[in-house]
């Protein structure tokens, strides 16, 4: 059995142990003696993250295990197998893994590029058992360094494995509230009490009680601190967002900007290795960062409808029935098919997050949803998932430029081409969904689609502003197509595919000139979206006239429903647009010492 499979079977006695602490925490805060510590957005970005960290840990958990392995059966200086597998040579790996988790730990909290990773774990602000299973997605990165003494030691990758496992999953029960002092164990374990104080951002509190299982290794190399005022949770430079993918990425983008910025050669590499929050000298002069002020922290909490928390709360439970599924699956699966599963349980979770931070609207997050259903099943070959999620994709993005049409701030006529241009693309769709002899009607289709889109982004501007641009997309068109009809496209295609490859060259130049001439993001999105689809139809011609790509659907179909995304949320009227999202307040003003 896979740690994977047993982290599937931990899963029940995970949300088990969180239900009752929420209801423990609603009782007592009832009562006023206690807090109820749990908020929909942040249980739901936590458990996510945790479900990203194992999703891609199928992938990168054979690196780590292999390096692992390969480290022991190379170097290993004692060969003595046989004392590892007693009860006590188990007893003494859990202790040697549990110091070397205390260094990979200590570590994570003071060097900036090991931070970048543990970060994940550290930016709920609130604290309980969902907290646990927020674990960052490129631990492995690093943390097999930390491991190599064992390695070097002779100890067997079987024991090492049971023992990092049994490490984990002891520290789920300490991320709670709901218990208090513990007496001589809080003195010897890592315990409720002095991993509260690790979680907190007070200034005699931070980076203190790395411990995992014991809290020794922190009272050995002075590190110790006991739990005596109240910890304000998170980071010192808050996250402030429910993406998933930006949870994981923020550290490594900040540490990436500053060393990109810096003059200093020696201070683009220092960035990386210096503790958290450490600014190259010029950079702390023309951009510093606001001191960390206790009494300022605020808890982010967008506030977003009731149906949006029931709806988000409904799919990130699907989403959580497909990773345990998945989880479960994994060994046996070929590396494409976990790569797009992979990709389909992220944007899932991605738009979860969105959809509570009010940045997605509900038939939105359907949209995204339904198109990576229909990409993955494409990939994967699952007919009936296709032959469901495809046509649903294209007719969610209908129903959303419907909605917009209707609304008060109607769009007219630009509304009316849009809609036109996405039943052209549906249309299109279910042609090239229902076989290769439908290939001509997919792409007259699609060729209309494009019609519509041109006119749509000509409505205000003019048709092509730039003729530069219908110059450039005509030359990348005419290459493509000089290239397929060398790789033998078939006699009878050539007019079609001309005419279509002249079109889309057009729709794309058409784009291009209308976001020279309004500027701003939205039209540059849009732009982005038009080249994109020439993008994704150069890839469905290479895929089918000159040589089979691996995964063909994975990169044709994703590259596709970005482009419709990017033209169907960015081709509105400004003032059209803001009738269609969840409404979003801004963030009560409370800080989190007056609560
Ligand atoms: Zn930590
Ligand atoms: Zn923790």
């Amino acid at each position: 059995m896979r740690p994977g499979q047993v982290i599937v079977l931990a899963t029940p006695v995970f949300l088990l142990s969180i239900g009752i602490e929420f209801l423990v925490g609603r009782l007592r805060a009832r009562r006023g003696t206690g807090q109820d510590t749990y908020r929909l957005a942040d249980t739901v970005n936590s458990i996510g993250l945790g479900m990203l960290s194992q999703i891609g840990g199928v992938l990168t958990s054979l690196l780590r295990i292999g390096i692992y392995t390969a480290c022991w059966s190379a170097f290993a200086l004692v060969d003595a197998k046989d004392f590892w597998m007693q009860w006590y040579g188990w007893l003494l790996a859990l202790v040697f893994y549990d110091f070397c988790y205390y260094w990979l730990h200590r570590m994570g909290h003071e060097c900036g590029v090991l931070w970048a990773a543990h970060v994940v774990h550290h930016q709920s602000q609130h604290y309980n058992l969902s907290t646990a299973l927020r674990q960052t997605s490129s631990g492995f990165l690093f943390d097999w360094i930390f491991y190599l003494p064992m390695a070097l030691a002779g100890v067997p990758p079987l024991v090492f494995g049971v023992v990092a496992l049994v490490d984990l999953l002891y520290q789920f029960w300490v991320h709670t509230e709901q218990v208090g002092k513990l007496g001589w164990f809080d003195r010897w374990f890592c315990s409720p009490s002095n991993h509260r104080v690790h979680h907190a951002v007070n200034d005699r509190y931070v980076d203190r009680n790395y411990g995992g299982v014991l809290i020794v290794w922190d009272r050995l190399f002075g590190s110790f601190q006991e739990e005596d005022e109240r910890p304000v949770y998170g980071t010192r430079k808050p996250l402030d967002s429910w993406d998933p993918l930006w949870a994981n990425l923020e550290v490594y983008w900040a540490l990436g900007r500053d060393a990109w910025r810096t003059k200093h050669w020696g201070d683009k590499l220092r960035v990386w290795f210096k503790p958290p929050g450490w600014r190259p000298a010029d950079l702390a002069q023309s951009d510093p960062h606001p001191p960390f002020d206790l009494a300022q922290v605020q808890r982010y909490e967008p506030v977003v409808p009731g149906t949006v928390q029931l709806f988000a709360g409904l799919l990130f439970l699907a989403l959580l029935g497909g990773t345990v599924s998945f989880l479960w699956f994994a060994d046996v699966l070929p590396l494409g098919t976990t790569l797009v599963w992979l990709l389909v349980l992220a944007t899932g979770l991605w738009s979860a997050g969105a959809l509570l931070q009010g940045r997605l609207a509900m038939a939105e997050s359907l949209f995204v949803n339904a198109a990576a259903l229909a990409t993955a099943s494409g990939a994967l070959g699952i007919a009936p998932l296709h032959l469901l999620a495809k046509p649903l994709a294209l007719v969610l993005g209908i129903a959303i430029a419907w909605k917009r049409w209707r609304t008060p701030q109607a769009e007219g006529r630009f509304g009316l081409l849009l809609l036109a241009g996405l039943a052209a693309s549906l249309a299109g769709d279910v042609f090239l969904m229902l076989g290769a002899h439908l290939f001509v009607p997919g792409l007259a289709s699609f060729l209309v689609a494009h019609l519509f889109y041109i006119a749509l982004f000509a409505s205000g501007v003019g048709l092509f502003p730039r003729r530069q641009a219908l110059a450039a997309t005509l030359a990348v068109g005419a290459a493509m197509y000089a290239f397929l009809w060398s790789q033998g496209l078939p006699a009878g295609l050539r007019i079609p595919v001309g005419l279509y490859v002249m079109v889309i060259a057009s729709m794309a130049a058409q784009a291009i000139g209308r976001a020279a001439v309004l500027g701003g993001a939205d039209a540059r999105a849009v732009a982005l979206g038009a080249v994109v689809f020439m993008l994704s139809d150069s890839l469905l011609a290479f895929n089918r006239f000159v040589a089979p790509l691996p995964l063909a659907s994975l990169w044709v179909l994703a590259t596709y429903y970005v482009a419709q995304w990017l033209i169907l949320r960015h081709s509105v009227r400004p003032a059209a647009d803001a009738a269609d999202r969840a409404e979003v307040q801004a963030p009560p003003n409370r800080s989190l010492l007056s609560r």
